[in-house]
Formats: structure tokens, sequence, C-alpha cells
């Protein structure tokens, strides 16, 4: 499976290679977004590249699907959960388990709480999360067993980085605790992460973690998974 991963920053050289339809773009299953990434441009890659778009939302995020409602469409949108799709046609992951193709994705918006805005957690919030989560996983694992199918590999998708792999010291760029539990038990085969901005692109920030590959996807990132080998492209290297 090959996914376009993209985070923080609207890469005008990524709408670049759409418009000259480049190669490495061509054979592209899914496109996931690490957050804080404008709707329009969200809006633009699966317009141009018609493909199924993940999306969690960073701490930065500008959209707010239910910002602009009352309290009456916002009950009604939470209980019919139509902010789960937007009508640029992505999936919201945050606490949520999808199957695609032979994969589970799941993911873990917006980052560490450092002020008051919107998408910020405490590690205790997000340990809580994250638990719930790995309730969903083991009953998923349990139903595949059950009805002898094959064990799927996990893909995470997460604004924040996990602790101490790829993260800073200030509290806004902290990572989460609970993500390397999570690591730990289910050893997904990818955990793509952004909100750690970094200036030299030649080079990506990826950590292999036992059987995980840990990718910062600040930009754009190409991740090619064949056969449980990942090999991942960055933004500025052998693409431009
Ligand atoms: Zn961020």
């Amino acid at each position: 499976m090959k996914i376009l991963a993209v985070s923080d920053k609207d890469d005008s050289k990524l709408q670049a290679c759409i418009l000259q339809n480049m190669k490495f773009l061509q054979d592209i299953d899914v496109i996931v977004s690490c957050g804080d990434i404008s709707s329009q441009y969200l809006e633009f890659l699966v317009d141009s590249l018609k493909k199924p778009l993940f999306f969690v939302k960073g701490n930065h995020q500008t959209f707010h699907p239910s910002g602009h409602k009352g309290y009456i469409e916002k009950f009604l949108s939470d209980i019919y959960e139509t902010d789960k799709h937007f009508n640029f046609g992505g999936i919201n992951l945050h606490a949520r388990a999808e199957i695609f193709q032979d994969y589970i994705f799941i993911g873990f918006e917006g980052s560490m709480k450092y002020n008051k805005g919107s998408f910020q957690y405490t590690q205790h919030e997000m340990t809580k999360i994250v638990k719930k989560m790995e309730n969903t996983i083991y009953f998923m694992q349990m139903k595949d067993l059950i009805l002898r199918r094959k064990k799927r590999k996990i893909i995470v998708v997460s604004h924040a980085p996990l602790a101490g792999i790829h993260d800073q010291k200030d509290l806004c760029h902290q990572g989460f605790a609970r993500f390397k539990n999570f690591l730990n038990k289910f050893k997904p085969i990818v955990w793509l992460h952004g909100h750690i901005h970094f200036n030299d692109q030649r080079n990506a920030q990826i950590t292999k973690v036992d059987e995980t590959l840990v990718v910062n996807t600040y930009g754009f990132h190409v991740i090619n998974i064949d056969n449980g080998k990942v090999d991942v492209i960055s933004n500025a290297k052998n693409l431009l």
C-alpha cells in the first residue's frame, strides 16, 4: 500500500508535483493528514488524486465543522456523526479505527495542553482516549481471530509525537506517554505523526522502535508498505 502523508504546512511543491502529474503520485492508495493542514489544501489533494483521505486535526487546525453551529445543530451533528465525513470526503480518524485494505487505521488528534486553544490534551486526558482505542483494537483482533481472518497490521496517525521520539522539551511539543504503551502492545507497522517542524527536509525524521517505523510527516512524504517492508521517500529527496 502506498500512502501520501502530509502535515503542518500547505506545501506548494506538492501542489506543483500534482499539477505536473508526477509518476510517484500515480499509484497512491490513500492520503493521510497528520494535522495542521488547511481544508482547502486537503480538498485540492482529494479532488486531484481522487483517493480516500484519513485525517486528524492538529492544534492549529483551521477548520471547525461544528464551530459555526448553534447548540441544537451541534447536538444533532454529534449524534449523527456528520462531522466524521467532511464535504471533501475525508474521514476524521480521531479516537476511531477504520479498516482499509488489510490494515487498521487509528488516529489521535491534537497536542499536549499548553494554553486554552482547541485540540489540546493533558497526558491524563490522552491516556484515557488511547486506553479506549486499545480496547477497540483488542475487540477487533479478537473478532478476526474467532472468524479465522488474517491478522491485520495497524497504522497509527497522530498529530503529536510519542514521548521520547522526535518530541521536544517545551510543553507544546512534548509527546504523549501512553502512545508508547500502545506501540509496545500492538506493534503497529507504521506510526505517522506531525507537529514537529524541521528545516532540513533533505533528511526525513524516521525512527525504528521495535517493529514500528515512526515517521514525522512534516511537509509531505510517500510511505510504501509492501509485504511488511516499509519504505519512506521524504519530500525533498528523490521526488523533486
Ligand atoms: Zn501542531
